[in-house]
């Protein structure tokens, strides 16, 4: 039986097919997943295993989120890991010495804070494009292994189109990898559009209520799968089992906080936009903007992320000292509403000259829109900003 993606967020397929061994033989029927807080296993006898050994390699709390994941973005396997960022980490010691890849420039801070600084000492050299508009064939050399995007991007909401994208990594043989954050595996699958790697911070949309931080790496290739259960085995990143269950907690509800985001988003995009000191709202689900019509096709939705610019760089100050309701504070994609100023947050580490060039001014904002009452909002948005 297949089901639509709401239920997926509750239940497990495999377990919709088996319900009545399940009932039977698992964990007395709890209906929240237990937390499993061993750090290790005992055996029977010699030779004989739980199918658990040690929980740097595998634990089932953990194993739980990571099927109820990987069934969400289509992957034939997904890893938990303690952050988005030792998700990203622990994927790119897949690369070797001499690799090459193609990065998009608008990424999260910390991720291009990361190929800079970390990944570059490694031997692995970077290409920046903006793989929205780019022709980022014309970059791929003999030794390159990977695309590596955001889509939107965070926080200038550039689209990429995943399709096309991997019609050409395909071609030549190589992986695109997709940060797919701020979307969410509820309004896109990167995995079902040629993509060959998702990464998540699950700190964000999956648990969504700014207590924990998570992250993922979903795949739908065996090769891949075999190197990164090895790499989680040997370097320890994997996520504690409390964690695994407030993550798990959150996805239930990840149809509905979506959508109530969403819905919040728009409204306050139709706001900010009729305020004389707003300059520029980008918001990907506006008409106008040049990735509509790519993100109608590859996505269900257009997402709770909306960036903004102000007058000057004064007024965007006064506003994130002025916000009551919404929090001046970094991280997104939770239930409260947070408002952001990369370029001293997020986007701190980013070169400046990188920073301008991505269009992150001084007088930039990013709203990530909570599911509070969208008027309580706008009237916490009105008297910040008039
Ligand atoms: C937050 C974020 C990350 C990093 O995740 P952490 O859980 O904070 O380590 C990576 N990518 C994107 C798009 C993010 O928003």
């Amino acid at each position: 039986m297949s089901v639509s993606i709401e239920t997926k967020c509750l239940h497990l397929e495999e377990k919709i097919e088996n319900a009545e061994d399940e009932c039977k033989s698992l964990h007395y029927g709890a209906v929240s997943f237990p937390i499993f807080q061993t750090a290790t296993y005992a055996h029977p006898a010699v030779g004989q295993s739980s199918g658990f050994d040690y929980s740097r390699l595998q634990n089932p709390t953990r194993a739980q989120v990571e099927k109820v994941v990987a069934q969400l973005e289509g992957g034939i396997d997904a890893l938990a890991l303690s952050s988005g960022m030792a998700a990203i980490s622990l994927l790119f010691e897949i690369f070797k010495p001499g690799d090459h890849l193609v990065v998009d420039s608008d990424l999260y801070g910390g991720s291009i804070r990361l190929f800079d600084h970390v990944t570059a000492k490694n031997g692995v050299e970077f290409t920046r494009a903006n793989c929205s508009k780019d022709d980022v064939e014309s970059l791929i050399k003999p030794n390159t292994k990977a695309v590596y995007i955001e889509t939107p991007t965070n926080p200038m909401m550039n689209v990429t189109d995943i399709e096309a994208l991997a019609e050409i990594t395909r071609r030549h043989g190589i992986l695109l990898i997709v940060d797919n954050t701020f979307l969410s595996p509820y309004f896109q699958n990167p995995l079902k559009l040629g993509a060959d790697v998702v990464i998540h911070s699950g700190t964000k949309y999956l648990a969504g209520h700014n207590d924990t931080l998570a992250g993922f790496i979903v795949t739908n290739r065996t090769d891949i799968q075999e190197k990164l259960r090895f790499l989680i085995k040997t370097t320890g990143a994997g996520l504690a089992p409390f964690d695994c269950w407030l993550v798990l907690r959150g996805i239930k509800t990840l149809a509905v906080r979506m959508e109530a985001a969403q819905k919040n988003a728009v409204k306050i995009v139709e706001w900010l936009q009729n305020q004389k000191t707003v300059t520029k709202v980008i918001y990907p689900g506006l008409k106008e903007h040049p990735g509509y019509e790519i993100m109608k096709k590859q996505s269900r939705g257009f997402g709770a992320m909306v960036t903004f610019n102000v007058t000057d760089e004064e007024l965007a100050k006064k506003i994130l000292g002025s916000v009551h309701l919404i929090q001046y504070a970094e991280s997104l994609g939770g239930v409260e509403t947070l408002i952001t100023y990369p370029t001293t947050q997020t986007h701190a580490d980013v070169p400046e000259e990188l920073r301008l060039k991505n269009g992150i001014t001084p007088s930039t904002l990013r709203l990530s829109v909570g599911i509070e009452n969208v008027d309580d909002l706008i009237a916490d948005l009105e008297q910040a900003i008039n």
